[in-house]
């Protein structure tokens, strides 16, 4: 069985399961600010964790935050749960990104932040984001917070231009799922100075020292996912998940869409071990992304005559974290490939504000046609 995605994480991340790592967290902002040309960056235990500690951080509340409709529920439950209300923005089918005319007329004096998600790993127009902000400003004359969301687009570019390089803040995330892993972790990057000091102020204030028996779970999940992904045991594994209980701890619990909740531990520091891992998997960025790259374009190659397929669009600056095609019957075309041996994933199966948590509505279209419609197709090195 091909997995719908595997990381790429070999005996130079696995070493580190054995070593104290001591300083590692430290030397992962520094390289990972380095890397993706920041003044700083500031590392959480999650992805959803860096986004609240931000919102806080700066002071925001009771205020609305706009943000796509599709994209990773965590996103929402974050503006919630940090005191303020997301404003849902539907999306453009083409490239899955927000609708930025539609953002613009839900602008209004609640709004205190907008939340642009480069999906897939899409850039969106940094220049009209950019210029919509400064309108809005001007107009309302208050501070409107950009921050991106690049945890589906690390290093992806606008015209040459690095996303998460402007604006406020970007969040990244470190999931076994993302384009690169940490095992868990997330990680905010800042183009001012004063502002990460703010942020990592609060983080040392509000978040607690990793415990050890964190690092011992972190170090067992790790191992669970090394050899969960190991090809002969990997269909073992998708049979346990979809037709048992007994890996719901490890996969499902994780994500629970359709509750504004985190997990347990999102106030305990990102481990020393996971950071080390991280600095690892930095490394390898470079490589990993240029492999994706050329699978989407080889997809883009073999797939252009498929009836009834809608293939992404293959752009310049993007980075690919999913191959995402929509079809017409998506149940059908998973279990067709299943059966050649092939996982396909069904990544966002919601358009959130149709959540029962955030009040079931319908009116964003594309968003619920792009939940219902899609597939993605595996762009690892296997
Ligand atoms: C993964 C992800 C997040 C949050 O990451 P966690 O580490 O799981 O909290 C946020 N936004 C997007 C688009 C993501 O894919």
């Amino acid at each position: 069985m091909t997995p719908r995605f595997k990381p790429s994480i070999g005996w130079d991340e696995f070493k580190h399961l054995f070593k104290r790592n001591k300083g590692a967290i430290t030397q992962f902002e520094k390289d990972f600010a380095k890397k993706f040309e920041s003044v700083d960056a500031v590392a959480f235990p999650y992805g959803r964790s860096a986004q609240w500690a931000f919102l806080k951080a700066v002071g925001l509340e009771k205020k609305e935050v706009i943000m796509p409709a599709y994209t990773c529920s965590v996103v929402a439950h974050a503006v919630s749960l940090s005191g303020n209300k997301p404003c849902f923005i539907d999306i453009d089918l083409n490239d899955f990104n927000m609708n930025l005319r539609q953002a613009e007329s839900n602008i209004s004096e609640k709004t205190g932040a907008i939340i642009a998600t480069h999906t897939f790993g899409y850039p969106q127009n940094l220049d009209a984001l950019e210029a919509m902000i400064s309108r809005a400003e001007k107009k309302y004359g208050n501070k409107i917070w950009l921050i991106q969301d690049c945890c589906h687009a690390f290093g992806a570019r606008w015209h040459g231009k690095l996303i998460g390089g402007s604006g406020d803040v970007a969040i990244y995330a470190f999931n076994i799922s993302k384009i690169i892993t940490s095992i868990f972790g997330g990680m905010l990057t800042f183009q001012n100075q004063e502002l990460a000091d703010r942020t990592r102020i609060f983080r040392n204030t509000h978040f607690k020292r990793a415990s050890a028996s964190k690092t011992l779970r972190r170090k067992l999940y790790f191992l669970a996912v090394y050899f969960a992904f190991n090809k002969r045991i990997y269909g073992i594994i998708k049979w346990l998940n979809e037709n048992t209980a007994i890996l719901n701890k490890l996969t499902k619990d994780y994500h629970l869409d359709d509750k504004v909740h985190f997990p347990p531990d999102y106030l305990e520091s990102i481990t020393d071990l996971e950071a080390s891992i991280g600095s690892v998997q930095l490394k390898k960025y470079d490589s990993i992304v240029d492999q994706r790259k050329n699978a989407a374009q080889r997809y883009d190659e073999t797939l252009k005559d498929k009836e009834g397929w809608h293939l992404p669009p293959i752009r310049d600056g993007a980075t690919y974290s999913h191959y995402t095609v929509r079809v017409p019957n998506r149940e059908k075309t998973i279990k067709k490939y299943k059966d050649l041996g092939i996982e396909l994933g069904e990544l966002i199966q919601y358009s959130i504000p149709n959540l029962d948590c955030y009040g079931g509505t319908k009116e964003h279209e594309s968003a619920l046609k792009a939940s219902k419609t899609t597939i993605n197709l595996p762009l690892h090195h296997e």
